[in-house]
């Protein structure tokens, strides 16, 4: 009988991750016997909680907030697509014993932007924040040929790193405190807090990375309050653990019958 395969999502917080819920489902759907679970990372001794679950025979993880950038830095052997963004999300090992990473939250959210019917080509973007998420969805994006992307981050220097590493004409820095103008995408990639935009115009989808199963976001409800349309993260988290899914086991699970 062939062993159970094991699989894991870090983060920190992690207990509100609904990734266990859509891996069961996949798993489910596609006759795997997988074992999917939460871990709380341990910022201290992060590499060595990944080391950990691999040498005990772990076959794939998951990193969240504020895991990628290390993930991707610990990594042997990276995608392109993770090549780029220099953050990763999804891990597992090679045949050799090489730690090999992907990102897979640009497609995920791509895809589903796409899915809301969201026109990316000529789009002026606003993204707000510079971390692991943002890494991700960045090179996405910036794929779609968007007019501008702006990059407001509390930490000026995270942000403008960011943009020296993609080397692209349309990025550009915006001080968080300060950000103003008209956007047609204003895409939410903080962590853990609410930052609220005053000086916001036109008519911009608000789409929160962040997402709650059982009511609003407080960015998706800053953004309503406001007269924007909006949006939270579900539908991306979704589409990027599908992506991790295949990454894995090589099947493309159906997304339709996903309930959460
Ligand atoms: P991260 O690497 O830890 O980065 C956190 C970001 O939030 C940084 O830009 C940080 O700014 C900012 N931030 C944190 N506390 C702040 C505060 N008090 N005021 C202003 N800014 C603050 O996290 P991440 O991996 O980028 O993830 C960001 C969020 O996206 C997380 O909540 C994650 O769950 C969500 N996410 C969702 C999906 C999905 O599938 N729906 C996928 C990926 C991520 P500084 O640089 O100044 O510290």
């Amino acid at each position: 009988m062939a062993a159970v395969m094991r699989f894991m999502v870090m983060g920190a917080p992690i207990a509100h991750s609904l990734s266990p819920m859509i891996h069961a489902q996949f798993s489910a759907q596609t006759g795997r016997d997988v074992v999917y679970e939460t871990c709380l990372l341990d910022r201290t001794h992060f590499e060595q909680q990944v080391r950990d679950f691999f040498a005990a025979g772990g076959a794939g993880l998951n990193i969240t907030s504020p895991g990628k950038e290390r993930a991707f830095a610990m990594a042997d052997v990276k995608t392109p697509r993770c090549a780029v963004a220099r953050a990763a999300n999804t891990l597992w090992m090679n045949q050799a014993g090489q730690l090999c990473a992907d990102n897979t939250d640009g497609v995920g959210l791509v895809r589903d932007l796409h899915h809301h019917g969201i026109k990316l080509t000529n789009a002026r973007i606003l993204v707000l924040g510079a971390g692991g998420a943002a890494r991700g969805i960045l090179p996405a994006l910036l794929d779609e040929h968007p007019r501008y992307v702006a990059i407001a981050n509390r930490t000026a220097s995270r942000a403008e790193a960011l943009i020296q590493s993609l080397e692209s004409t349309k990025l550009s820095y915006r001080p968080l405190d300060a950000v103003t103008g008209s956007y047609d995408l204003i895409l939410n990639a903080i962590a853990g807090t609410h930052v609220s935009l005053p000086h916001i115009s036109g008519e911009p989808l608000c789409y929160d990375l962040n997402y709650d199963a059982f009511g609003m976001t407080p960015f998706v409800a800053w953004a309503k309050k406001a007269g924007f349309k909006a949006v939270d993260g579900l539908g991306m988290l979704v589409q990027q653990a599908a992506e991790a899914f295949f990454v894995w086991h090589g099947v493309k699970p159906s997304l339709t019958s996903i309930i959460l």
